[in-house]
């Protein structure tokens, strides 16, 4: 008896299983328990990974556009002493810094995952 992987989730399982104990793969058919075969499955998880990567890629650019955002209102507000404006800046600097660092790190993980 072998363990092996199980193509749709990872799980290890013995190569006598017929199905997977995870989520619930069928061996006998290669279908998945939503009855994806192997190709579909592939093509499926390769979306999935481009979805992610996507989203991630459109917070890394709101987060941009609101630290360009908070420096157009600090150039043209804020430094001449109006409180409201400097504050609007920082508020935006602040939340694209922070936003584009979490997706950074998120970006880092994701690759390392693959
Ligand atoms: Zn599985």
């Amino acid at each position: 008896m072998a363990i092996i992987n199980c193509p749709s989730c990872n799980t290890k399982i013995s190569d006598k299983a017929t199905t997977c104990s995870g989520c619930n793969y069928d061996f006998i058919s290669k279908k998945t328990a939503q009855g994806l075969d192997q190709e579909q499955l592939l093509a499926k998880q390769r979306m999935q990974h481009i979805k992610r990567k996507y989203s991630l890629q459109m917070q890394a650019m709101v987060a941009i556009i609101a630290i360009l955002a908070g420096s157009l209102v600090w150039y043209f507000g804020g430094r001449n002493g109006s409180s409201v404006m400097n504050l609007l800046s920082y508020v935006l600097l602040g939340i694209g810094a922070i936003l584009y660092l979490a997706t950074r790190v998120r970006l880092i993980m994701s690759k390392k995952s693959k």
